[in-house]
């Protein structure tokens, strides 16, 4: 592991985005902003392995994401994950960028408080960060484990220098305190039975997109 240029530093932040909200959006962009990186990468799921399959299409996934980020510079989405027709394992797809940066460029994969609190039930998840760190953010509800083996492994691996961090390729865990906000995908679905305005939850395009799909009604 090695020195490197700071602007070259890659961020991903994957999820079902289902839809996306402001949730996801301000969260990846105060990360772009904390870890110093050109932009965040997000990657939609195609087949979440943990979770019942989207009610809604990839393809309409990755559209509303596409919708959301078109006017945040620092935001790219990338359809690595549903360009593949098998279950969507986050430890392939960060080998396979890896791969690409060679082995000098911080990679940092961001996940909220309630992905990593599952994470050891995830594919080959002591791995990770053998390619890259982990970014932990917390979210409104979840606590970081304090027993078992899991906390354990939190605990071996957690730095909180992240200027430190910036200056290593992979093998961290970081839990950063960028403030969130209390929203979810499932309180925009939720609305949506229930006839409710989901104006203030996602972007106006989205907005927009689900009404013009009859999604998730
Ligand atoms: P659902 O309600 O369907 O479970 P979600 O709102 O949690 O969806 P996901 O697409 O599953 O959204 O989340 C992707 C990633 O974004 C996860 O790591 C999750 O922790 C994080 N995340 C989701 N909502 C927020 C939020 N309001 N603030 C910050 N991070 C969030």
């Amino acid at each position: 592991m090695g020195k490197f240029v700071s602007n070259m530093s890659v961020a991903l932040f994957g999820g079902t985005f289902n839809p996306v909200h402001f949730g996801h959006l301000n969260l990846a962009n105060n990360l772009a902003d904390y870890l110093q990186v050109e932009s965040v990468r997000m990657i939609p799921c195609a087949i979440p392995p943990h979770r019942e399959a989207p009610s809604v299409s990839a393809e309409q996934r990755l559209a509303m994401l596409q919708l959301a980020i078109d006017d945040q510079p620092l935001l790219v989405s990338d359809d690595f994950e549903l360009r593949k027709n098998t279950p969507s394992y986050s430890i392939e797809t960060i080998q396979q960028i890896r791969q690409q940066l060679g082995d000098q460029i911080p990679l940092f994969f961001c996940i909220g408080m309630d992905s990593l609190l599952t994470i050891d039930s995830w594919h080959q998840w002591q791995q990770l960060l053998d390619y890259c760190h982990l970014v932990i953010c917390p979210r409104p509800g979840y606590e970081l484990p304090t027993k078992g083996h899991l906390a354990k492994w939190i605990e071996q691996h957690k730095c909180d220098d992240i200027d430190k961090i910036k200056t290593l390729a992979q093998g961290r865990l970081h839990l950063c305190k960028i403030p969130l906000k209390d929203i979810s995908s499932t309180a925009i679905r939720d609305s949506i039975k229930c006839a409710q305005s989901i104006d203030h939850l996602t972007p106006k395009s989205v907005v927009n997109f689900i009404s013009q799909h009859s999604l998730y009604e």
